[in-house]
């Protein structure tokens, strides 16, 4: 027998066996129950899993195939090392980010297409995954409040992908030809400058430039000035300059800002028909993190059935607000893996207008070895060929799982947690909510010395540009306490915060740092949120300890 053979009947044990075999299943199954038991092993108390190891890059390059494969029960354990020190995001401590922990359901629903490898590139390779990604885009159609029958979504590689589909179709409406013949013309994405960094990216990525994204300034909860948004579309349509894109922030990743859709469609209605221009500006929703507010469309905030607490019920409708108009946008970008508690990635795209889709769709004959049968094939219109389906199975698995009802739970509490976190903060003397009228799950805040008023202090440093050195040392100060709380949490102890380096720049142009709390986690509670202040309020005390020790860091 040819050595190779020997090597083969082993190799196929390493597979899922293509037909029934009940045995090698269990051998299947068990051996992934292995690997999440040596998972369960690095489980304690604390919000990270065993013990945090510092990534060491240098060696790591210096990994190289070996001549022979091992057995699968010694590939295990090496792949579950790369858990240790992985912060669990749904522990009750962990606020530290958009990133949910995954149901069940949704794990689930990401293995089954692992196994069975469909492609969404066509129906051909996909069947009823490619009904599946139809009908998730059907529901959050709906839950837009699109009209399901003109509507069409996609899913994509991340928010930056949605956010490419939008601005992409936009350039085409705008500068007709563009995809073919390459862009001849000056051409601008319009955004507020609490807009996601993903406006650069695809505008670098498109040729539009990163030069070429427009940002427009925002009022202090965040949203877009509109005024300002007015001058800016007026000035570069009166400049000869072509309107790739408009976008709506609705939600931003660090203050969960929501910008008024609403007033922003009239707008660019409004400078459209003055300038009588040629095409519609295309408003691309950039919904990633806000898209899941919908699920309080039909909630009747009045009887609140669900018996949410009054100031989350403000906040909730607050936001709803603002999110009932995503059915205005011309599409609307959705991340399942940031507020819809989906692993990543599963991001959605939804254009109103399904026609649309045919301004980037490619031709039928660039693409050969495709397309032999059926005529349902989303790869003549997607960036990717190769698309998979976890995200789409893993999205319908938990808007099967939860329903409307579940997601609004899961948010409410979300809300209601960051509202119990600022009332604690409020309280406080020594430290201040940034984002005070925040509507969102995320907190942004500041602590300060003894001396400072934490009353006033904030505003001056906003707009008093005397306060410039002592912003700094504010900056420096939350960027210590952060330290001291990121360091216990990777031991074991406290909570696991994040710190954003510029919540807002201020009026004289400086960043301003926040410690941030961003609950996702449905077992976070009231008790949870108390104890993470007297962390942070620990953290304070040693930090200030640190200064006197230090001599002086602020010439106060
Ligand atoms: C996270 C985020 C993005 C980018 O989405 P990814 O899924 O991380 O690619 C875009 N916009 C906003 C507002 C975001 O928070």
């Amino acid at each position: 027998m040819p050595r190779y053979h020997e090597l083969l009947a082993s190799l196929r044990s390493a597979f899922p066996q293509p037909v029934s075999d009940p045995v090698h299943d269990g051998y299947v199954v068990f051996s992934i129950l292995r690997a999440l038991d040596q998972v369960d092993a690095l489980k304690s108390q604390a919000p990270v899993l065993g013990e945090a190891v510092e990534p060491d890059y240098e060696r790591a390059r210096e990994f190289r195939l070996d001549e022979v494969g091992r057995p699968l029960e010694a590939v295990i354990p090496k792949l579950v090392r790369t858990l240790q020190g992985m912060f669990i995001w749904g522990h009750p401590r962990s606020q530290i980010n958009v990133v949910p922990n995954p149901t069940i359901a949704s794990i689930i629903g990401y293995l089954l297409p692992l196994i069975y490898n469909p492609n969404l590139v066509s129906e051909e390779s996909s069947r009823l995954f490619a009904e599946a990604e139809v009908r998730v885009a059907a529901m959050l159609a709906d839950l837009v409040s699109y009209e399901p029958e003109k509507a069409r979504g996609l899913f994509t590689f991340g928010g930056t992908g949605t956010f490419l589909y939008g601005v992409k179709v936009g350039l085409e409406k705008a500068c007709p030809g563009a995809g073919r013949s390459g862009l001849r013309e000056d051409a601008v994405i319009i955004a507020s400058d609490q807009s996601h960094y993903g406006c650069w990216t695809v505008a670098s990525w498109l040729g539009i430039g990163q030069d070429n994204v427009l940002r427009v300034p925002t009022n202090l909860d965040n949203s877009i000035d509109l005024e300002a948004l007015e001058a800016l579309l007026g000035d570069s349509i009166r400049s000869g300059r072509k309107i790739a894109a408009i976008v709506a922030t609705m939600g931003s990743t660090d203050a969960f800002g929501i910008d008024d859709l609403q007033a922003i469609i009239a707008i660019r209605d409004r400078l459209a028909a003055e300038f009588k221009l040629s095409y519609r500006p295309h408003v691309h929703a950039d919904a990633v993190i806000g898209w899941a507010w919908s699920v309080f469309n039909d909630y009747s905030f009045l009887d609140n059935s669900l018996g949410f607490r009054g100031r989350t019920v403000r906040a909730l409708a607050a936001a709803h607000h603002r999110m009932q108009h995503l059915k205005l946008a011309d599409s609307v970008g959705v991340d399942f893996h940031k507020t819809g508690y989906v692993p990543y990635i599963s991001s959605l795209v939804l254009f109103a207008n399904g026609e649309d889709l045919g301004l980037i769709a490619r031709q039928r004959n660039s693409m050969p070895y495709l397309f032999q049968s059926g005529d349902h094939h989303p790869g003549m219109v997607t960036l990717e060929t190769s698309r998979a389906a976890g995200g789409v199975m893993a999205a319908m698995a938990n808007l099967l799982l939860l329903g409307k009802e579940g997601y609004r739970a899961l948010l409410g509490h979300a809300v209601e947690m960051a509202e119990v976190l600022r009332e604690g903060i409020e309280s406080h003397p020594n430290l201040t909510v940034l984002n005070g009228d925040n509507v969102g799950p995320v907190t942004l805040f500041r602590a300060y010395p003894d001396h400072v008023n934490t009353f006033t202090v904030k505003d001056r440093e906003r707009t008093d540009s005397t306060m410039r050195d002592e912003l700094r040392a504010y900056n420096d100060y939350n960027r210590r306490i952060f330290q001291r709380v990121q360091t216990e949490a990777l031991s074991g102890q406290g909570v696991v915060l994040s710190l954003t380096d510029c919540y807002r720049h201020t009026d004289y142009g400086e960043p301003m740092v926040a410690l941030k709390s961003y609950v996702l986690s449905p077992f976070t509670d009231d008790g949870r949120m108390q104890s993470m202040i007297q962390h942070v309020l620990a953290a304070r005390s040693e930090a200030m300890k640190g200064n006197a020790a230090g001599g002086g860091w602020m010439s106060a």
